[in-house]
């Protein structure tokens, strides 16, 4: 997708602090951060969002549910409590239609969320 932010990062066309990448996924430090760590975590194919998910694409959300694990644990809040978050379409707020999936880590979250 030519216009894409995300696949723009995922190619390395548009800057962004990486800290992780393998063949298939990328993930970087939230321009706007909402906490003291905020990455986001994406596929490098360009999928809209959760609702275009197919069942191809199973296995690839758990390995990124997984690697969600393994950067809470490098960033050190794995025990503390951390959040993961899939904004889906216009009311829960989606800007970017590339599907992305926020870890934020290193502060108390309230429940239910605004
Ligand atoms: P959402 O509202 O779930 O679509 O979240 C989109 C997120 O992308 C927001 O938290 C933005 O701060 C973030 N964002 C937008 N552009 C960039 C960028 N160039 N680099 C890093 N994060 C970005
Ligand atoms: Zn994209």
């Amino acid at each position: 997708m030519s216009e894409c932010i995300f696949c723009k990062i995922a190619s390395k066309e548009m800057k962004s602090s990486i800290v992780y990448e393998d063949d298939e996924i990328v993930a970087f430090k939230d321009i706007e951060p909402k906490a003291p760590v905020h990455l986001l975590i994406i596929p490098k194919k360009h999928i809209s969002g959760l609702t275009e998910l197919g069942k191809a694409d199973e296995l690839l959300i758990g390995r990124i549910v997984g690697l969600s694990k393994t950067l809470a644990e490098q960033f050190s809040f794995s025990q503390c409590g951390f959040r993961l978050v899939a904004n889906s379409g216009p009311d829960a707020g989606q800007a970017v239609e590339h599907i992305h999936f926020h870890l934020l880590g290193g502060r108390k979250f309230g429940w239910p969320p605004g």
